[in-house]
């Protein structure tokens, strides 16, 4: 059976160009004083240079870690540590490595406020401003949204933030769309190589040049003391090919995938009981997201992946849980609305004829699902 992938908000393929790039990747250690070392230091800061230039950063500005997640940790923790007190503000719709970290540094005696979204997941940005209060550090926003792939103003944000710096989680747009550090005004951001089409085990910290955080992990003063640990070589020069690609192709490949998306989109909404979730215009181009009355949206992810579908809820991480989207609740959706969603993620081996199978499988689905769904049941019992 054809496979067909929908699911490139979570993992993307590893692209054969960056995988050609890893496979001649010298070994040495960075740290080394000898010819290998010296051959690995000089793909390390080529890797940097290039990684920098697609958010127009400066090479010193990078830190390159092992994934988002510890990037964000890094981010929160980092800067936490060296205010020793004060308020963090964040997002009702953050990804967990920000939502976990902002609740373990409230055990610490932080304190985290959470901005509101309307129901498009689009930040309340009269609601930041209030939250924000003379002891407030830091604001970290998710850029898009990893469940329903709406981006935010952050220009707008960072206007209102007074003194506070402004992190950003850029996970899902960074490769995506074009982002300047300098003109979006950051003062840190977080980017994952494999959520645009690099190897998993590297991501960066972008640390504005001057701003001082302090550091996780401790040893051999890697990465200008902040992230000690033998540099993932390969990995980091992968991402790099990544991110040169990216440069070269974002803007045809957003224009393809926008058009796909939007046929997925109208072909979807035809159904009866089908809504689209997030913002109509401000979303990443590979994204959709929906919301089907009496469906729940793990059956539906496993009928799908019965006819060779690979779709998701929303957030690789809460599907396990089985618990409603925290970012779907935020959109004001009711805990069953939020059961009842699909995110369909579209990416580079996503082709018309894989919408047109997509849409002539799920109608059958939707109804084979609504004629058992006990939401259904107990609806017309009321
Ligand atoms: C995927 C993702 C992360 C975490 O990435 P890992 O590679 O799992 O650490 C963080 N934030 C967002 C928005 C993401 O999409």
């Amino acid at each position: 059976m054809k496979r067909i992938y929908f699911d490139y908000a979570s993992t993307t393929p590893l692209d054969k160009r960056v995988k050609k790039e890893m496979d001649k990747c010298v070994f040495g250690n960075t740290m080394s004083l000898h010819s290998f070392g010296q051959e690995a230091k000089r793909v390390l800061e080529a890797s940097r240079e290039k990684v920098a230039g697609l958010i127009n950063a400066k090479p010193n500005e990078i830190i390159f870690t092992s994934s988002a997640t510890e990037s964000n940790n890094l981010a929160l923790k980092g800067l936490a540590f060296k205010k020793k007190k004060g308020s963090i503000v964040i997002s009702a719709i953050e990804h967990p490595s920000i939502l976990e970290s902002a609740k373990w540094l409230s055990s610490q005696g932080f304190v985290i406020k959470k901005a509101k979204v309307d129901k498009y997941g689009k930040l309340d940005i009269s609601d930041i401003e209030k939250l924000i209060e003379e002891d407030t550090f830091l604001v970290s926003i998710i850029h898009a949204s990893n469940e329903v792939g709406t981006i935010q103003d952050i220009e707008k944000i960072r206007n209102i933030c007074k003194k506070a710096y402004v992190h950003i989680d850029a996970s899902q747009s960074f490769g995506k769309i074009p982002i300047d550090v300098k003109k979006l005004g950051v003062d840190l951001l977080t980017a994952s190589s494999h959520k645009m089409y690099g190897p998993k085990g590297v991501a960066l910290l972008y640390i504005r040049e001057g701003l001082a955080i302090e550091p996780l992990l401790h040893g051999g003063g890697q990465e200008q003391g902040l992230r000690s640990s033998t540099i993932n070589l390969p990995a980091i020069a992968g991402f790099a090919k990544a991110c040169q690609i990216a440069k070269e192709e974002m803007q045809e490949e957003s224009a393809r995938l926008r058009k796909l998306r939007d046929r997925l989109a109208k072909g979807v909404l035809r159904i009866k009981g089908s809504y689209l979730n997030g913002h109509p215009k401000d979303r990443l181009a590979n994204n959709a997201h929906f919301r089907f009355d009496f469906i729940e949206g793990e059956s539906l992810v496993v009928q799908l992946d019965l006819a060779g579908i690979a779709c998701s809820t929303g957030s690789a991480c809460s599907s396990i849980k089985l618990e409603p989207s925290h970012v779907l609740l935020a959109l004001g959706l009711k805990p069953e609305q939020a059961h009842g969603s699909l995110r369909v993620s579209l990416g580079k081996e996503t082709t018309e004829k894989d919408i047109d199978y997509f849409l002539l499988v799920l109608p059958k689905i939707i109804n084979q699902l609504r004629l058992i769904s006990p939401f259904k049941w107990n609806t017309q019992k009321k």
